[in-house]
């Protein structure tokens, strides 16, 4: 049974108009209870932060614009390799050489004109954070590495602002939506950073995962049903068993501890 959650946050779309062509794009979407054309306008009125245009990057990004956001900023400063082309969907051999931003922002716009995407080619920093994911409604986490996730985890601690985490490794991954100062942040979870290391990835598996970070998003930015937060999903691959458990704030973290 969904429930509609309590939208004060989510931005009032008044002046956001559907066109006849997007509302025929986003009818079956639509009929969903709860979503009809007052949430395709929030959705329209949105502006989504990806970090990371890789593997996890591609299925959140893909589904995100097909599902009609507004404004997607994907901040990346790598560029595609072959061996990133198992997994990493948004990106063809044609593409290897350039930055990920810029095959992200064809593909993207070749799946829905309607959808403004921002290219950002830089490196996310603590100096450069609020330049790029600044004025976004929510933050997603693409990304493979721990020292990055820590910058934006306290930036959107800092400034309030959801940010959904996932991490995936082999065919398993995981998910939990950080929201200050309701939930534990994800210092709380995993204060620590593994060292860099190449990893064992199957494509399905940030494609697992992605598409539940998008849909978590969808849902936070139209109001429907009960996000994430305050709870880890644990997905199996290999045994193909999802689990979710309770995840508690650490009074003493240093990032959003009182
Ligand atoms: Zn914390």
């Amino acid at each position: 049974m969904a429930r509609i959650m309590s939208a004060e946050k989510i931005k009032q779309p008044m002046d956001v108009k559907l066109s006849e062509k997007e509302l025929e794009r986003y009818n079956r979407q639509m009929l969903i209870r709860g979503w009809g054309e007052a949430g395709q306008k929030k959705l329209r009125a949105a502006t989504v932060f990806i970090a990371g245009a890789g593997g996890l990057g591609s299925p959140v990004a893909i589904y995100l614009a097909a599902a009609g956001i507004g404004r997607i900023r994907i901040c990346d400063n790598g560029e595609p390799e072959l061996s990133n082309l198992n997994r990493q969907i948004l990106h063809a051999e044609k593409d290897i050489g350039k930055n990920k931003t810029f095959s992200a922002r064809e593909s993207l716009c070749e799946i829905n004109p309607h959808v403004e995407v921002v290219a950002l080619p830089e490196k996310i920093t603590a100096e450069s954070v609020d330049r790029l994911a600044g004025g976004s409604d929510i933050i997603i986490d693409c990304l493979d590495n721990f020292p990055t996730r820590h910058i934006l985890n306290r930036y959107a601690v800092d400034k309030q602002l959801p940010f959904i985490h996932a991490g995936i490794y082999g065919l398993s991954g995981q998910l939990t939506v950080i929201h200050a100062p309701a939930t534990p942040c994800l210092y709380c979870l995993f204060p620590g950073s593994p060292p860099p290391a190449v990893f064992p990835v199957a494509g399905v598996t940030p494609g697992v995962i992605g598409v539940l970070e998008a849909t978590e998003a969808i849902k936070y930015l139209t109001g429907i049903g009960e996000n994430l937060k305050g709870r880890l999903l644990i997905w199996d691959g290999e045994t193909m068993e999802f689990q979710t458990v309770a995840v508690q704030k650490d009074p003493n973290c240093p990032v959003c501890g009182s």
